[in-house]
């Protein structure tokens, strides 16, 4: 209940009472708690102002917390780009520019990989060097953009002639390789006589051309230069034998 109190000198004290009642000693009696009204409006303003300052701190957690969101979404979709641009980045640097295909170092790697692969199952794999005949007579004759015309129809040729595995790469000038997994020395060469006999029979850049082909077979104690090497020896030979023909270095 509200009511007043009066002090000595006759100022008003409002009051608010809260009473209990309660058996003590088998008498009933009532404990009363007289609070001084400003006290209490103190109070409750104090409380207000508590209630306040939360209100505004839940207020700034929770522009924060949005901030934070906008913030990791901006991450991730910058994460994403990176990842992209670097997708990117490496398709252009195991790239062959003027063709598309594998460029040599993307070729040496598979190779390093062919090579391990093979150590570990015992698995036999070949390679063949394709070099195009007499391609410096094509440049003169036609121009180098015609020559290049020829190449990158070749290179075209070579990687629908192959099978999903192959890696077919432009090894330099005028020269390609392709590797062959899991493919042993005479599928290799009946592999190289398909890419040889397909170019023979197809207009290039409007052009008649061939090819020469060396082809050499994987064994434990080959390393990949020696490998190249015995391919490069081949196709030597295909080119000392009259050119438009493949050679096995172990035939
Ligand atoms: P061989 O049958 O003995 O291989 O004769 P070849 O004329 O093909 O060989 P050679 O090595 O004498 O000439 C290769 C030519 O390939 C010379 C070079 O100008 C040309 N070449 C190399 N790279 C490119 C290229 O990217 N574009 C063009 N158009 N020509 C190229
Ligand atoms: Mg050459
Ligand atoms: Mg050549």
């Amino acid at each position: 209940m509200y009511f007043s109190f009066r002090t000595k000198d006759g100022k008003e004290m409002p009051v608010l009472l809260n009473g209990i009642r309660r058996e003590r000693d088998g008498v009933t009696v009532i404990d009363c708690v007289a609070l001084q009204m400003r006290k209490r409006i103190e109070h409750e303003k104090d409380i207000m102002q508590t209630k306040q300052r939360l209100e505004a701190l839940y207020q700034e957690t929770n522009e924060a917390n949005q901030r934070l969101e906008l913030l990791h979404t901006q991450y991730e979709k910058k994460q994403q780009e990176l990842l992209e641009l670097n997708e990117k980045l490496e398709t252009l640097a195991s790239t062959d520019p003027l063709t598309g295909l594998k460029n040599r170092r993307f070729f040496q790697e598979q190779l390093q990989k062919c090579m391990a692969t093979s150590q570990e199952t015992g698995e036999a794999f070949s390679l063949c060097i394709i070099d195009i005949d007499r391609f410096k007579s094509i440049n003169d004759t036609y121009g180098h953009p015609v020559g290049d015309l020829v190449l990158s129809q070749l290179a075209e040729l070579l990687q629908e002639q192959s099978a999903a595995d192959s890696v077919v790469a432009r090894f330099g000038g005028e020269e390609f390789v392709i590797l062959l997994p899991e493919l042993e020395q005479e599928q290799a060469l009946l592999a190289a006589e398909k890419y040889r006999f397909a170019t023979e029979s197809t207009l290039l850049g409007d052009l008649h051309i061939t090819i020469s082909i060396g082809a050499a077979t994987y064994s434990p104690e080959e390393t990949d230069q020696s490998l190249l090497q015995q391919a490069d020896q081949a196709l030597y030979l295909s080119k000392n034998n009259g050119r438009n023909r493949v050679t096995h270095y172990n035939a």
